[in-house]
């Protein structure tokens, strides 16, 4: 592995509003870039010096990596300062701020996982209440895990944390670094830096999607994952780095958004190659892949009532999506015999949108069994039919 080089800036050339530059090491050029400035004169000015006085003045590169050690130590030690007053100050107050319990931590990384902030937080707390402990969750049926997971979705999700919970025994305590923490069953590198980091101070980096998102306008570069990492430990504030890490998340969350990031209210703005809309001409957005197409689809299901309980049927547990979750009893069609829907919805299953159509009628269907509504709440249901019962006041 070659040594962080440094690299000399061979040209520098200026117009009215652009400046371009060639660099290279040991005697070979790595590449050129030009940079649009705007505004004033004056303001021109003071944004080439900044350019050149702060990070691009010593620019490092990794020549195997092609990856910039873009911050030098004194700007790395600023924008750790200047990130962690930011966030102090503005940091969202949710329930698992705070936190040093890493079971509660770990419970709010899973939830957190392609589920938005506000449907979690209510679900969070509710979660706790029911499984306090680890112990407790380990010691649970999956049947009222999934119960409380239910209108969370990723349904996985809840089984991993329910067989991490078993695999963590009471008397060893909770796995207290990355590394172990990783050999937990379905816990990987992002959730186990996470919990090491925020509930034991391990100084350990985490990398999402909102911290890639910020290292890469940071840096007005594409970076690869594993470049990504190690530039997000690079900054790492190692007193602090469960804070640091929320920080960086948080900034990702609440400022430097996909579309169009909040420059103006950033706390490291001044610290940025891409930096809004003057930062434009230095970052090109890779390729999505196109969104896969979206199917269509129709559902029917039976709705019969007995006596204040409901029929209700338990998927397959080898089922591909939703084993073991309870819904209405399908229906085809030629069971519907002429009968109209009593009620209509729509709901979308991966890349399916359906159409879902609730028939009212008597019991057919052999392995549904009789549930009394208040008892329902305390099965897993499946989204669909939370929603289909939501809909009909039965819930
Ligand atoms: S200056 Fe803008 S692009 Fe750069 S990190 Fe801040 S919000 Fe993101």
């Amino acid at each position: 592995m070659q040594a962080l080089n440094s690299a000399i800036i061979r040209s520098l050339t200026f117009s009215n509003d652009q400046i371009g530059f060639s660099a290279g090491w040991d005697g070979g050029a790595f590449g050129t870039d030009t940079r649009i400035y705007h505004g004033e004169p004056e303001a021109r000015r003071r944004q080439v010096n900044h350019r050149l006085s702060g990070a691009w003045r010593e620019l490092s590169y990794n020549p195997e990596t092609m990856q910039s050690a873009f911050l030098d130590a004194e700007l790395r030690t600023q924008f750790r300062r200047k990130l962690l007053r930011w966030f102090e100050r503005e940091k969202r107050s949710l329930p698992w701020r705070g936190e040093s319990d890493p079971y509660r931590i770990l419970v709010s990384e899973i939830m957190l996982q392609q589920t938005r902030v506000a449907v979690v937080t209510e679900r969070y707390k509710k979660f706790l209440r029911q499984f306090p402990t680890v112990s407790r969750l380990a010691r649970a049926s999956e049947s009222s895990v999934l119960a409380a997971w239910s209108g969370l979705g990723y349904y996985r999700r809840a089984r991993n944390l329910h067989t991490a919970a078993k695999h963590i025994h009471p008397n060893s305590g909770f796995p207290s670094s990355a590394a172990e923490l990783a050999q937990l069953p379905g816990i990987g590198r992002y959730t186990a830096a996470a919990v090491a980091s925020i509930a034991f101070c391990e100084p350990v980096a985490v990398v999402d999607g909102n911290v890639k998102r910020v290292i890469q306008r940071l840096t007005g570069k594409q970076v690869r994952d594993d470049a990504c990492w190690k530039l997000a430990q690079e900054l790492l504030e190692a007193r602090r780095p469960g804070d640091f890490n929320q920080a960086m998340m948080e900034l990702g969350a609440t400022i430097c958004l996909p579309g169009m990031p909040v420059c103006g209210r950033c706390p490291v703005a001044g610290l940025c190659q891409f930096r809004g809309a003057e930062g434009r001409s230095i970052f090109v957005p890779q390729a999505r892949a196109p969104a896969p197409q979206r199917k269509k689809g129709i559902l029917r299901y039976l709705l019969a009532r007995r006596n204040g309980s409901v029929l209700l049927r338990e998927r397959s547990a080898d089922a591909s999506l939703m084993p073991g979750m309870w819904e209405l009893p399908p229906l085809e069609r030629h069971d519907l015999n002429k009968r109209r829907p009593i009620l209509r919805l729509r709901h979308s299953i991966t890349t399916t949108d359906y159409s879902v159509l609730i028939f009212e009628g008597g019991a057919r269907n052999s392995r549904a069994v009789w549930t009394p509504l208040r008892a329902v709440n305390r099965l897993p249901l499946t989204g669909l039919a939370r929603k289909a019962l939501h809909r009909l006041q039965l819930l």
